[in-house]
């Protein structure tokens, strides 16, 4: 069909902790370094929520119960991701499965627009040929009436009886 703006973004990488979705792996785990492997105290970056924690331990003696800027539960420091990897399956098809459905959502509410669009084309059509056709009907019948009229005068007598009749008295 030629679409250009398909939306496939649910094909693409995304960040467990966040949702937000990547051209590909490599932005992915600058985002996840960025945003979710960052120490909140020195702002040092790492690759891993696992060293996040043992450096916030050691240099900062905390226990890290949250990895920052997560969302909900996608907080839970249980949540050991990096890029894609870790990402349970169940949630990797959850998405898959949304974003097909409002792709082909799109899609198909969009063809059906289409064809509602045609259909009203047509009834249109449909209404004017059939109110041309209802004009010449009436053109026909008109013609019909002339004809009838012309043939059929009940006012005229025939004119050879006339002339045959006063004759006839003549005689
Ligand atoms: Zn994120
Ligand atoms: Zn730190």
């Amino acid at each position: 069909m030629g679409r250009k703006n398909r939306d496939l973004s649910y094909l693409k990488p995304f960040c467990f902790y966040c949702d937000k979705t990547f051209k590909n792996e490599v932005y992915l785990h600058q985002h996840q370094k960025a945003k979710h492997f960052t120490c909140q105290r020195c702002f040092k970056k790492f690759s891993s929520c696992d060293s996040l924690k043992n450096h916030v331990e050691s240099a900062h003696h905390e226990v890290l119960t949250k990895i920052p800027n997560a969302t909900g539960d996608r907080s839970d420091i249980k949540n050991k991701i990096f890029g894609m990897q870790g990402v349970p399956r169940v949630e990797i098809e959850k998405r898959i499965r949304k974003g097909a459905e409002e792709y082909w959502t799109k899609i198909l509410s969009a063809q059906y627009q289409q064809r509602r669009k045609e259909n009203k084309q047509r009834m249109k059509q449909n209404r004017e040929i059939s109110k041309k056709e209802n004009q010449q009907d009436v053109k026909i019948d008109n013609e019909k009436e002339e004809i009838e009229q012309h043939e059929y005068n009940p006012e005229a007598k025939p004119i050879s009886f006339d002339l045959d009749y006063e004759q006839l008295q003549k005689q």
